[in-house]
């Protein structure tokens, strides 16, 4: 390698590449690239280089939790880290003995994902070293990535390097709702991030701002933590999560690819939303075998937590949960769906659906939710909803919120919302610079625009990186089911895929 002006250069870009960030998507990403890279015989001379800010590589946020009470809310089943071998991860953890009696169907501590991920990694690492790839692994937070005629430069630490292909892979950013609140010593903006609930006094009255998978997270750790004073998680508009129970296969009839096909004459027209929903709500009454009341599964929540948690936990313990199947069924299809839908169609399914839709579609496991009403029976937490303003009161170092017309106190507030999507209020430098400069476009739903198959970044001119690819959970408003490992993990393969049909098109020139 030379270096001259302080660039760190190679004889040639073409081969080195780097994967920044290595959470789940990263390793799946490092996987896909060694074996492809294997496998088209691109091992001459190739070279990647790893970026991570955090000491263990693999686990990334969601999986980096060393609580119990974190599950994985998908089933063992659909966790595997090898599409062609669904049952790897299922394999793996009746090795060590980590299976449950529910098998396939068990949903475990997130805990055990990470260390299957880094498993995984160290194996490709092997594999790579053995079939002659270099692979460098930088401690350091990229900061800045820019293409040019020489290649991608990424800026790392005080390093400058020259690559021929980038893969960033960087995560969800924290939540951009309530910064106003972030520098307040009794405000948890991420729990995932410093001391988190951690820092809570067990006697204090604390708000929960959301009611997702999040917010269950936070509730049960709390709990486990011993935490003795009252907890009420606000919501806008939603409930807490449905609760999951056993999965039966479902042949979907109407959200079908030949029936998108059909609706938009090849795909040379997009779907309005209400086509979309007339297809989902075929697959749903038909699976079901009867007329849904949708007003009634629509409306706002009424009833107590306790009931409604109560009534949801006997519906899973019986099977009535079919529901559940079905939406579960339509996961590869649903990125395809939301391609072919209209941008006002995705808008207005963001603005008015994507909460209900994900208190069905992202419900909790079973387990999770027995946990849950055993706290709502205790008067351990209650949940509000129809919040409409929270404020922080400086004499009496406390918040308050309005919610459903009633006003709420209390000392500690909690951020439960999620990924944040607005790229100009990320904190992470390397977004802004290539925000800044137009290397990246933000997507109008949130997070960042790529092209759909590849992953190839979008400029701000409308065209597509040669080099850059970013796959993650910010790519929501492209493939939209990207909070799921599922879809990062089949994702990066499509990027990898892309990458080494450009070394195959470049060697056979
Ligand atoms: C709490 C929680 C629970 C979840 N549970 C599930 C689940 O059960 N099942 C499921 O399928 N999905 C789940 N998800 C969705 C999950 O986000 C995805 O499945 C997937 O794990 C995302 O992985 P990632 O690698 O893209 O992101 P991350 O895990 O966020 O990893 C990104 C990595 O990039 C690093 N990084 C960021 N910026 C830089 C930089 N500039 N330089 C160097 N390194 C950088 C970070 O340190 C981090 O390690 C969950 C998400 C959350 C937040």
């Amino acid at each position: 390698m030379s270096a001259e002006n302080g660039v760190l250069r190679p004889p040639g870009a073409g081969r080195r590449f780097a994967v920044a960030g290595m959470g789940a998507t990263g390793v799946g990403v490092f996987v896909a690239l060694v074996r492809s890279l294997a496998a088209g015989g691109h091992t001459a001379g190739a070279e990647v280089h790893i970026f991570e800010t955090k000491e263990r590589l693999g686990a990334g946020v969601a999986y980096s939790t060393p609580h119990d009470c974190h599950l994985l809310n998908m089933r063992a089943a659909t966790m595997s880290v090898r599409a062609e071998d669904p049952d790897h991860f299922v394999h793996w953890l009746a090795e060590r003995n980590a299976l449950g009696p529910a098998g396939a169907g068990e949903y475990v501590p997130r805990r055990l994902f990470a260390e299957y991920l880094q498993e995984f990694f160290d194996e490709a690492l092997a594999e790579a070293r053995q079939r002659g790839i270099k692979v460098v692994t930088h401690k350091s937070v990229v900061s800045d990535c820019r293409e040019d005629a020489l290649g991608v430069h990424l800026i790392a630490g005080l390093d400058h390097f020259v690559f021929g292909h980038v893969f960033l892979c960087l995560g969800d950013l924290p939540s951009t709702e309530y910064l106003e609140f972030t520098k307040l010593p009794t405000y948890v903006h991420s729990m995932w991030q410093g001391a988190g609930l951690e820092a809570i006094d067990p006697d204090a009255t604390v708000g929960i701002l959301g009611t997702s998978l999040t917010a269950v997270d936070a509730l049960l750790q709390l709990r486990a933590a011993g935490h003795r004073g009252p907890v009420t998680c606000f919501s806008r508009r939603r409930s807490l999560p449905k609760v999951q129970g056993p999965r039966v296969r479902h042949t979907l009839r109407h959200v079908t690819e030949d029936n998108l096909r059909r609706l938009t004459g090849d795909f040379t027209r997009q779907l309005e939303f209400a086509e979309v929903a007339e297809l989902f709500r075929r697959e749903l009454e038909d699976g079901l075998g009867l007329a849904i009341d949708w007003k009634r599964v629509l409306a706002r929540p009424a009833d107590p937590v306790t009931h409604t948690l109560a009534k949801d936990v006997e519906l899973a313990e019986n099977g009535q949960t079919l529901w559940y199947s079905i939406l579960d069924a339509t996961s590869e299809i649903v990125p395809l769906v939301w391609r072919s839908m209209s941008p006002g169609a995705r808008a207005s399914f963001m603005t008015e659906h994507l909460s209900i839709w994900s208190m069905f579609r992202h419900c909790m496991p079973l387990d999770n939710a027995r946990r849950l009403l055993d706290m709502a029976t205790d008067g351990a937490f209650a949940v509000a909803s129809e919040l409409t303003s929270v404020t922080y009161d400086e004499e009496d170092a406390a918040f308050r919120m309005e919610a459903g017309g009633a006003a709420h106190r209390v000392e500690w507030l909690v951020n439960a919302t999620g990924t944040g999507f607005a790229l100009d209020c990320s904190d992470s430098s390397l977004i802004q610079n290539m925000l800044m400069r137009g290397d990246i476009t933000p997507h109008p739903l949130g997070g960042i625009d790529v092209d759909f198959d590849t992953l190839r970044v979008v400029r701000r001119d409308g065209s597509l990186s040669e080099r850059a690819h970013y796959i993650g959970p910010l790519t929501r408003g492209v493939h939209f089911y990207t909070n799921s490992f599922e879809t990062n993990l089949a994702n990066a393969h499509s990027a990898v895929a892309a990458v080494l049909t450009r070394l195959d098109s470049a060697a056979a020139a």
